[in-house]
């Protein structure tokens, strides 16, 4: 299994909640490393260029306003087989489909505030890291 990353984001519904340390606690159980994180507050602007692709999507102005409703944690997780792992450890995008243990299933409000978000791809990987970390700030 080849080494990489992935970008995560904590999303507002679960910072509201103080869930922080327990979503860390399934990426560290699970063998991911924590290699970049920084809380911050998403501008408008960014959220639709991050979430583009799902611009002509009716929830797609829903989505933009709830990414922007509070703070998240924008991570960068290394490991072996890094990107396929998060989306295991995610679960479904609707909670209610995620199966049992995953932070979905455990901490997700709805489709829509379900705490997590992982990169799909090794592509769209490296293109998230990239639109919000500068390489000096992922320390491995
Ligand atoms: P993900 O890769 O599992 O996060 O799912 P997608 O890339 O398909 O969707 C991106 C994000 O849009 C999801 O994580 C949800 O926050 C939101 N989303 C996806 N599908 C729906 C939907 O049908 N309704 C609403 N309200 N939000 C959705």
């Amino acid at each position: 299994m080849p080494t990489e990353r992935t970008f995560s984001i904590i999303k507002p519904d679960a910072t509201r909640r103080n869930l922080t340390g327990r979503i860390n606690a399934k990426f560290e159980e699970a063998g991911l490393r924590i290699v970049a994180q920084k809380r911050a507050r998403i501008s408008q602007a960014q959220a639709e260029a991050f979430y583009g692709v799902h611009r002509e999507r009716p929830f797609f102005g829903g989505l933009v306003s709830f990414m922007t409703s509070g703070p998240v944690v924008l991570q960068v997780l290394e490991g072996e087989d890094a990107i396929a792992a998060n989306r295991r450890i995610m679960g479904a995008t609707d909670p209610k489909k995620a199966d049992a243990g995953t932070i979905r299933a455990e901490f997700a409000e709805d489709i829509e505030a379900n705490s997590v978000h992982g990169s799909d791809s090794a592509e769209n990987a490296a293109t998230e890291i990239a639109f919000f970390f500068r390489p000096e700030e992922i320390v491995g």
